[in-house]
This record gives structure tokens, C-alpha cells and sequence, in this order.
């Protein structure tokens, strides 16, 4: 049962997230935001470009997740994903589709998570059956892609989320591979615990007039 947003989330409200996603977080008992959300919802509910400096715990996840539900269009959406969210790991792939899922399941969000280590096969049925969001790490992505299993035509939201350890992991390549198959006039935003020049260098040519935000 979703709630109907109190007090408690007002300070939710006044991000901008829809009420559907105000009873879900009531329910989910977030009282506040964090300050990584406040700082980064507005921003990216208009559609920004965002590079963000933040770790694990800071409540980041909610902070990309919870605009990308905002832009969710109501009733009958195509097969195509709208949003893909690359991250390093297989667990992480399972976190971040997993709190996505909690998060958006008021509007009925479909998500899937899809990383190598695992057979495909399950990965594709899902993709087929129509898919909202897709949370992947680079490589499964790309081999999706290139079967045809993962059409990033419809990609209005593209996360990059703990980029430094995916460009530690050797992803690069893969990473510019898959931007490369998103439309241009994507959203683009970029988390990262560290920022070393070779993050810089991927945000600039790959963000457009960022919002820099550091927590
Ligand atoms: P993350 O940094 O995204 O891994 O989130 C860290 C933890 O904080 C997760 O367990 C979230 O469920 C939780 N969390 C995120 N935002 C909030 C919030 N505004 N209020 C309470 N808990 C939160």
C-alpha cells in the first residue's frame, strides 16, 4: 500500500518529485533528503547534465534514480528502454536495479538488470518483454547490443555511475562503444568517487555545460 505524502516528505515535494514517488519514499520511511539529492534532483529533473563527486552512502543511488522516474511518461510506453545506467559490477547492477525497483514500483516501472558472469538468455526474454530502465555493466551491454537484444535508440537518460572504478576496470572502450549508440540528445550524467584527470577528460567530451556537484 503506497501512503499519501506527509509533512515528512515535504521537503521531497519541494524538489519537484511527482506524488506517486512521494508515497513511495514515505513508505520507505526517507524523511529527507540527503544532501547529494537535494542538490542533484532539481538539476537533473530540468535536464542537465550533471558530473557528480560522491561515494557509496551517500545516497546517490535515489539521487539519478529518482528524476529518471520523475521523466517516466504515464500509461503505454514503448519496448525500448528510456534510461541505462552502466555501472562496474554485477553486484552493483543488482543494488541499483533492486533500490529502482523499490522506488518506482507506484508507476509500475520496468527494469532489468543485466551483467556478465550470467547466461544471457534470461537477460534477453526479459529485454523483449519491454523494458523502462536497464542497469548493465558495459560489457553484457554492449554484447546485448550487438545481438540486437538491446536497442539504445530511445536512450533519453544515460548514467555513469562509479566511473572511476569502471575505467580502473578496463571498460573504456566498452563505455565510449555504448555512448556512441545513444542518441546525442541524451542526458547525460557521470558519479564518480574520485576525479582524476582521465574522468575529467571523459566528462567533458561527453557532457554538455555539466553541473558540477561535489559531496
Ligand atoms: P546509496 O548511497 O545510494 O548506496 O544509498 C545508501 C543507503 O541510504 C541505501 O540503503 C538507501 O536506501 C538509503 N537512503 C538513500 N536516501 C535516503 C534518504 N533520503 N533517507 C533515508 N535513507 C536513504
Amino acid at each position: 500500500m503506497t501512503s499519501e505524502p506527509d509533512d515528512a516528505n515535504a521537503s521531497f515535494a519541494s524538489l519537484g518529485l511527482r506524488p506517486e514517488l512521494l508515497g513511495v519514499l514515505s513508505d520507505l520511511g526517507y524523511e529527507e533528503p540527503t544532501p547529494i539529492q537535494s542538490a542533484t534532483i532539481p538539476v537533473l529533473i530540468e535536464g542537465r547534465d550533471l558530473l557528480g563527486q560522491a561515494a557509496t552512502g551517500t545516497g546517490k543511488t535515489a539521487a539519478f534514480a529518482l528524476p529518471i522516474l520523475e521523466h517516466l511518461a504515464a500509461g503505454d510506453r514503448g519496448k525500448s528502454p528510456t534510461s541505462l545506467v552502466l555501472v562496474p559490477t554485477r553486484e552493483l547492477a543488482l543494488q541499483v536495479s533492486q533500490a529502482f525497483h523499490g522506488y518506482g514500483r507506484a508507476q509500475g516501472a520496468r527494469l532489468v538488470a543485466v551483467y556478465g558472469g550470467a547466461p544471457a538468455r534470461h537477460q534477453v526474454d526479459a529485454l523483449r518483454r519491454g523494458v523502462d530502465v536497464v542497469v548493465a555493466t558495459p560489457g553484457r551491454a554492449l554484447d546485448l547490443s550487438a545481438r540486437g537484444a538491446l536497442v539504445l535508440d530511445s536512450i533519453r537518460t544515460l548514467v555513469l555511475d562509479e566511473a572511476d572504478e569502471m575505467l580502473d576496470m578496463g571498460f573504456i572502450e566498452d563505455i565510449e562503444s555504448i555512448i556512441a549508440l545513444t542518441p546525442t540528445s541524451r542526458q547525460t550524467v557521470l558519479f564518480s568517487a574520485t576525479m582524476p584527470k582521465r574522468i575529467d577528460k571523459l566528462a567533458s567530451k561527453h557532457l554538455r555545460d555539466p553541473q558540477r556537484i561535489s559531496i
